[in-house]
């Protein structure tokens, strides 16, 4: 373990980030390709050359990134960057909008979940609110991840699709516990020859269906490519945590907290600090 710990520390000397246009967030990497440690659209050029290519569409998800990470976030930081991205949705003809917009519904559906949580002494009414906006964002983001399930199929149907659509549709079914969709779109992902990509789609699909064992290899394959993903040791320590090695995964965790700013890994290490104490 001590060895991808040693790993992540060679990549962040390496310097080289990339950034996701779909979500602000700028990734460590080794070569040329990457997968967004927030939002896991594939990313591939640094903001340095995307605020030449687009810088719109760069200074838009900036804005919604400085939002989503205000430390004291409100429903209205969510509504504007809700607002954003319908922008974007709306000018640009690519599902990796579509995908990290259902990400932040659901994101906001926690955060009203949450506020319900902290609010229990408070008045029924604003609790029932509060509960009704947040299965209705649940279901916006299930509509939104369907609706890049059937874009990508009719594309298929008219054989235009890019390799970044069927693996998005991919995360789409994941996410819609979609077990047996989401094996026939890794099937799809198996005709390109992006092996990066396709062991991390298989290490997110042996997590899903808890085939720890294999899973377990698909990180440690990833860890060895040229191409490195932070993810595949978020992923690693999930696997850890899962087979009872509680103090191993909370080492990487902490460590990963420095580079990767999303709440799973908080709740992880939350996770493990109840298990530990039972
Ligand atoms: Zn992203």
């Amino acid at each position: 373990m001590k060895m991808y710990l040693d790993l992540l520390r060679f990549v962040e000397s390496n310097n080289k980030k990339l950034f996701c246009i779909y979500c602000g967030t700028e990734t460590y990497v080794l070569n040329n390709i990457g997968i967004c440690s927030n939002c896991e659209n594939i990313i591939s050029l640094p903001s340095s050359v995307l605020i030449k290519q687009d810088p719109e569409a760069v200074s838009k998800i900036s804005a919604i990134n400085e939002k989503l990470s205000n430390q004291n976030i409100t429903e209205t930081d969510f509504e504007e960057a809700i607002k954003i991205y319908d922008e974007l949705i709306a000018k640009k003809n690519n599902l990796g909008y579509l995908y990290a917009k259902a990400l932040l519904l659901i994101k906001y559906s926690n955060y009203l979940i949450n506020q319900i949580n902290y609010n229990k002494q408070g008045f029924m009414d604003e609790n029932s609110e509060l509960n009704e906006k947040s299965i209705k964002l649940v279901s916006d983001s299930k509509l939104l991840l369907y609706k890049i399930i059937s874009t990508c199929n009719a594309n298929i149907n008219s054989n235009i699709n890019s390799f970044n659509e069927i693996y998005l549709m991919f995360l789409a079914n994941i996410k819609l516990n979609n077990f047996k969709a989401a094996q026939s779109s890794l099937n799809l992902i198996k005709n390109f020859n992006e092996i990066f990509i396709l062991e991390y789609s298989q290490l997110i699909f042996n997590i899903a269906i808890k085939n720890y064992e294999n899973a377990t290899n698909n990180a440690k394959n990833l860890l060895m490519h040229d191409n490195f993903s932070i993810n595949a040791l978020f992923y690693y320590s999930f696997v850890l945590f899962n087979k009872k090695e509680f103090k191993q995964s909370k080492n990487i965790l902490q460590q990963l907290q420095k580079y990767i700013k999303n709440d799973n890994i908080k709740n992880l290490i939350q996770d493990i600090a109840i298990k530990q104490n039972l």
